[in-house]
Order: structure tokens, then C-alpha cells, then sequence
């Protein structure tokens, strides 16, 4: 059997490793079906063993003292670590992460793995290059070659089709992950894949978040209890990190995120709860100097490669907290051009590793085929209107183009007057700012509970691998919940509704048929027709008896009010 070549990212936080499968690579799952294996390892004092990973990682709060975290920031340094009675190099402790890997790797594929290769930060010197491979021999492993973290994602990038390769052979390569944050700008000369400048803060990655967060949150707590001091619980300060974490990463994919927590800690003698809504839009002002820190590296590494934004043919994203929208938007802002992401940014680099042993054995690598989303999927908002039609014309994007699926993403939308009846809701997919260049693929009222104008209404599209697409649509603050499905691929749209029973959309329907029946821009027969059916329907639907009737004027109302927005459109 020929021996294969297993790529490693043996990362501060996390490890991953991946292998080439019929020229593809694959993340090895490690535990619990989970390709991502926390690089903890914690000692345990009873019979001089170790366990790592989730494992370890639990058993941190309890024996710190014999938990070690981060270890990758001590390579290449004289550092001892006093663990007990022993005292352990940062190589040794690194090669039990690695071995373990190996280990669970073998198991999986049902064969030895003596040969890897491993990837190491960009501006790692040869101190700490050596050190690496030190600690793969430790794992009685052959490091078949190092390679710069920016240049795995590259090598992985390079075969996934997109439509963003232009001419321009520079790529950059933004990698935020726990603990640490890289930037890196290469230079594609074919194969060859050359780190041109990089840059970057190992002090600043996601748990920078969590602590912000974790503050916030104590702060709250607080508050709940009158702005007294909470006395110290070391538990607490763990427990929080934990939910600071988990509320940040619903962040990702929604506006809101409800937190309920019992017994967070105690006072007095009684268990004390947390119990309160976060948004994206607090949690983002929270941590903005966080993102700016990271877009003046951005700068910083552009200036040092001599580059302006414009010359970067494409945007690379790594680590797992560049999920965040906060990270995107920055980088759309300053580089004006789509940003990759589809595949998944954890695994990315151990991707591009595995890759690179492919390369090293000589086989064959194919292109990657990933099951992401063909366009963006968005809706119609106020924010701009068509300079034809003077309708409103903005797409606001819900899940963007390449996104991998199954997804489900929500964002909060205002309305726009006091009392506002409903709203016309527009499913567009396309990637131009303006729904008149893109796809409607569907569309469906939405009555709304009388509220202030500006109060929160929250859309969520969730994208499965049929192509349908479950949109949900929630009145903040009020039992009013609408589910609708729209099949993408044939164009369909299944209405149903929760919470409240429906309502027609009869004043919206009316008040719009009314509004053509004036316009004198239409012929006055078209008019005609439009104020007759328009009155039939309001009378069906006030006497309420006949359903099917109401349907039926419905459907030759909206199709009236189509042929009739058309004719003024091609008039214009
Ligand atoms: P890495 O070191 O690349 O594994 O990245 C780990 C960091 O990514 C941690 O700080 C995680 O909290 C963060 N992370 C993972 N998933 C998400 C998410 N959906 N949104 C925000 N941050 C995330």
C-alpha cells in the first residue's frame, strides 16, 4: 500500500489533520465525529498521563496548573514548562498533540502514518520552523516538509472554481483565529507560491471577543443586582468566558441572541441567572477596535509589499472567527471585491497541507467541488430606490454567494412609518446592489401588528441542499411569525404561518390596485379593469364567506397590478 502524506495545522488553539482522498482533501474527524481537536493537553497527577483536546480542555478550569494552552506560542524558545514534577520542552508537549492526531488518524484510515507535513505561521523563524519539525520526530513522525500557513489556504483556493481569479497573481491572505491574527500577501507564479510581506498580532484573535463580551456581560450581571460587587468565583469568570463565546458565534448567523443562564453563580446563598438579549449591533461597536486592529495589519502589509488594495487579485479567509460579519464587511469596505470563503475556514489550512503532501508523493489533485450557494440571496429594503421606477431598490443580502450549505442566516430589518401595515417581502438572488439587476424568485406579504415606525422585524433564510429555501419572518416583540418555503430551482413559493392566523393582504393589495387605478400614466381600460376586480375583491373579503373567491381576485389582482407596473415601467 502506498504511504500517504497527512497535512497538519497545528494551531495555537486548534489542530487539524486532513489527507488527499481520490485527489481531494479531507479533514480526519478526531473526536466525536469532529475534524477540530483544541491543542490542550492536560496532565494528570494520579498516574503521570495526559489527555488531550476536548478532554483536556474541560479539565482546565479545575487544574489549571496542569493544563497548557497556546503551547505554540513558546516554540522555538528556551521555555521549560513545570508540570508537576517534570519539566517539559514546548516541542515535547506539541509532539503529544501531534502524535495523538497521527493516532486517531491511523485509526480512522485503517493504516500507519509516518509522514506528514505541517504548517507553521508565515513569520515563524528557523528557531521555531525547527522546533516543529523537532516535535513531529518526537511523535515519531517524518516531517516531509514545513509550509507557510498562507500558502495552505493558497494551494487550496487555487482549485476551487471561482469566479474571482482575475489576472493579478497577488493574494491575501487574512487569518484570524483564537488566539492569534495573521496577514499575508503571496505572489502566484504557477505552482509556486511566494510570501511576498506579512504581518500580523499574536496577542489578538477570538477570545479578545469573548473577553470583551465576558465583561459586558458581568457588567449586566451587576445591574441585575442593584450595581453591587459580586464576590470573586473563579467558576464564574470560566463560565461566562463559555457563554461569551457561544453568544458570539450565534452572532454570526442572526441579529439577536437570547441568553438565558441559570445559576450562574451564586449570592446570598441563592443561585443568580442571566438572563438577557444581546445584538450583533452591540456586540460589533463592543469589539470594533478589535477589527480595526487587525485592518491597520491589513495596511500595513499592503505598504510593505508595495500594493494598493485594488492590485489583489483575491481575498483569502482563514481562522474561525473571520465568520464574524463584522470581518467581511471591513474587508469588502477597504478591498472592494468579494472575499472567499467557502470553504470552511477552520479547516482550510490543514486542507491546503494535505494538499501539499499530495504534491510531495506526486498525486494527482483535482479540483474541489463544494456545495455552496450559486448566488447571494437578499431582499428588497428602502435604503436606495430605482431612478425609473422611483420604487425602493436596494438588495440586502441574507446569505452570500459561495456560501457552504446547508446555512441558515437571519438579519433585522425596520419598518419604515408608524403603524405600517405589512410589507411587501421581495426575494431576490444576484449580486448587483440593486434588485432591477437581479433575480426575484419569489415574493409574499407579510401583515404587521401596528408598532412605531424603525421597530425591528427579523427575516431568516435557511438554505438546504434541495434548493429550498425556508424563509422566516418574525415581528420583534410580537406573536407574529410567518414561515414561507420557496423552492429556488423551480421558482415556487408554500405559505404558511404561525403564531396568529393569517391575513390577507387586503389593504396592501387594495391600496396598491387603488394607486394604479388613478394613474393616469395607463390606459384608462387597463384602469378600469384594475378598479373593478379591486372592488369585487374588497367586498368578498369583507363579507368573509367564499375563500376560494378570494383567492382567485387575489391572484388576478396581483397579476393586473404586474402587467400594469410592467406597462408604466416600459412607458417611462
Ligand atoms: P481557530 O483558531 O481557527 O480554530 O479559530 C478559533 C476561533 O474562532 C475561536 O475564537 C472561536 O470562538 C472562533 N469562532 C469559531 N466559529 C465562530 C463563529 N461562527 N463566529 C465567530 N467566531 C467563531
Amino acid at each position: 500500500m502506498k504511504s500517504i502524506v497527512c497535512g497538519i495545522d497545528l494551531g495555537t488553539t486548534n489542530s487539524v489533520i486532513a489527507f488527499l482522498k481520490d485527489g481531494r482533501p479531507e479533514a480526519i474527524p478526531i473526536e466525536e465525529g469532529v475534524a477540530i481537536l483544541p491543542s490542550v493537553v492536560s496532565f494528570e497527577a494520579e498516574n503521570g498521563g495526559y489527555v488531550i483536546g476536548r478532554q483536556a480542555k474541560n479539565r482546565r478550569a479545575a487544574f489549571p496548573d496542569a493544563t497548557i494552552t497556546s503551547i505554540k506560542r513558546l516554540m522555538g524558545k528556551e521555555s521549560v514548562i513545570a508540570v508537576g514534577q517534570q519539566s517539559l520542552s514546548p516541542e515535547l508537549i506539541s509532539s503529544y498533540i501531534l502524535k495523538h492526531l497521527a493516532e486517531r488518524a491511523a485509526e480512522r484510515l485503517g493504516q500507519p502514518i509516518n509522514k506528514v507535513v505541517i504548517t507553521v505561521p508565515a513569520y515563524f523563524d528557523d528557531a521555531q520552523r525547527r522546533a516543529t519539525i523537532r516535535a513531529g520526530e518526537l511523535a515519531g513522525l517524518e516531517v516531509v516538509r514545513i509550509v507557510n500557513e498562507p500558502t495552505a489556504a493558497a494551494l487550496v483556493y487555487d482549485r476551487v472554481p471561482s469566479e474571482a481569479d482575475g489576472d493579478s497573481p497577488y493574494v491575501l491572505v487574512y487569518d484570524l483565529g483564537g488566539g492569534t491574527f495573521d496577514v499575508s500577501v503571496l505572489e502566484i507564479k504557477g505552482e509556486i507560491k511566494e510570501v511576498l510581506a506579512s504581518s500580523g498580532d499574536t496577542s489578538l484573535g477570538g477570545d479578545d471577543f469573548d473577553e470583551l463580551l465576558k465583561e459586558y456581560l458581568l457588567g449586566e450581571l451587576r445591574e441585575q443586582i442593584g450595581g453591587k460587587a459580586l464576590t470573586e468565583d473563579p467558576g464564574l469568570r470560566v463560565r461566562l468566558l463559555d457563554i461569551a463565546e457561544r453568544t458570539k458565534m450565534a452572532l454570526s448567523d442572526r441579529p439577536y441572541v437570547k441568553i438565558n443562564e441559570v445559576a450562574v453563580t451564586m449570592r446570598e446563598g441563592r443561585p443568580l441567572n442571566l438572563d438577557l438579549e444581546v445584538s450583533r449591533v452591540q456586540f460589533e461597536s463592543l469589539t470594533a477596535d478589535l477589527i480595526d486592529r487587525t485592518m491597520n495589519k491589513v495596511e500595513e502589509v499592503l505598504r510593505e509589499a508595495h500594493l494598493e488594495p485594488g492590485e489583489i487579485g483575491k481575498l483569502i479567509l482563514v481562522g474561525g472567527a473571520t465568520r464574524m460579519p463584522a470581518v467581511f464587511e471591513a474587508l469588502s469596505v477597504l478591498f472592494e471585491q468579494p472575499v472567499e470563503h467557502s470553504v470552511d475556514p477552520d479547516l482550510c489550512v490543514a486542507l491546503g497541507a494535505a494538499i501539499q503532501g499530495g504534491l510531495i508523493t506526486g498525486d494527482a489533485v483535482g479540483q474541489i467541488l463544494l456545495d455552496v450557494t450559486a448566488h447571494s440571496l437578499g431582499l428588497k429594503t428602502l435604503d436606495s430606490v430605482d431612478h425609473v421606477t422611483r420604487e425602493p431598490d436596494y438588495f440586502s443580502t441574507i446569505i452570500r454567494r459561495n456560501t457552504r450549505i446547508p446555512v441558515s442566516r437571519a438579519e433585522a430589518f425596520r419598518t419604515a412609518v408608524d403603524r405600517q401595515e405589512g410589507v411587501k417581502v421581495e426575494v431576490f438572488q444576484g449580486e448587483s446592489l440593486s434588485c432591477s439587476e437581479n433575480t426575484l424568485v419569489g415574493e409574499f406579504f407579510y401583515p404587521l401588528k401596528p408598532a412605531p415606525a424603525y421597530s425591528p422585524v427579523v427575516v431568516e433564510y435557511a438554505y438546504d441542499r434541495e434548493g429550498l429555501v425556508r424563509i422566516c419572518i418574525d415581528q420583534k416583540g410580537f406573536d407574529n411569525r410567518k414561515e414561507v418555503t420557496l423552492d429556488i430551482r423551480n421558482r415556487k413559493i408554500d405559505e404558511a404561518s404561525g403564531g396568529q392566523p393569517d391575513e390577507t393582504p387586503v389593504n396592501y393589495l387594495a391600496e396598491k390596485a387603488g394607486r394604479l387605478a388613478r394613474d393616469e400614466r395607463l390606459a384608462e381600460s387597463v384602469r378600469q379593469e384594475i378598479e373593478k376586480i379591486r372592488v369585487s375583491y374588497e367586498e368578498v373579503v369583507r363579507s368573509g364567506e367564499d375563500e376560494s373567491r378570494v383567492d382567485d381576485l387575489e391572484d388576478q389582482l396581483l397579476e393586473l397590478i404586474e402587467r400594469a407596473e410592467e406597462e408604466l415601467e416600459s412607458g417611462e
